[in-house]
């Protein structure tokens, strides 16, 4: 998409800190980090969220979380963990419409959940 700032941070219009890349996906770093290590995934074919993304090509998935995987073991944040998060629409107050995950890491994040 011509208007979309991720789609320009693929194509490299817009310069991005790059810390992964293979066919299908970039990931590079947050421009405002809320952990030490704080990455963004994004497909390198664009979807607005992920249910834009499932209903459309989910095979997706699977591109997304294999380079998270990639970069978590060369990094070795694969030892003690990390988390990934993915903001959708509103009320979870997603600002850009590419989909991206979040992936947080390199300190204790504090436990999310019940
Ligand atoms: P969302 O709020 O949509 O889940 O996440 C968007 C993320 O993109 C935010 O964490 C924000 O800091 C990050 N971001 C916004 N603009 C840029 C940019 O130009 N470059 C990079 N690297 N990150 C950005
Ligand atoms: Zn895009």
């Amino acid at each position: 998409m011509s208007d979309c700032l991720f789609c320009k941070i693929v194509d490299g219009t817009i310069p991005s800190s790059k810390v992964f890349e293979d066919d299908n996906v970039i990931g590079f770093k947050d421009l405002h980090p809320q952990a030490a290590i704080h990455v963004l995934f994004v497909h390198k074919k664009h979807t607005q969220d992920i249910n834009d993304l499932s209903k459309n090509d989910p095979n997706q998935f699977v591109d997304l979380f294999n380079g998270i995987r990639l970069f978590s073991e060369k990094n070795g944040v694969d030892k003690n963990g990390f988390r990934v998060v993915t903001n959708v629409g509103k009320h979870a107050g997603q600002t850009v419409f590419h989909t991206h995950l979040h992936v947080l890491a390199g300190e204790s994040l504090g436990h999310f959940g019940a």
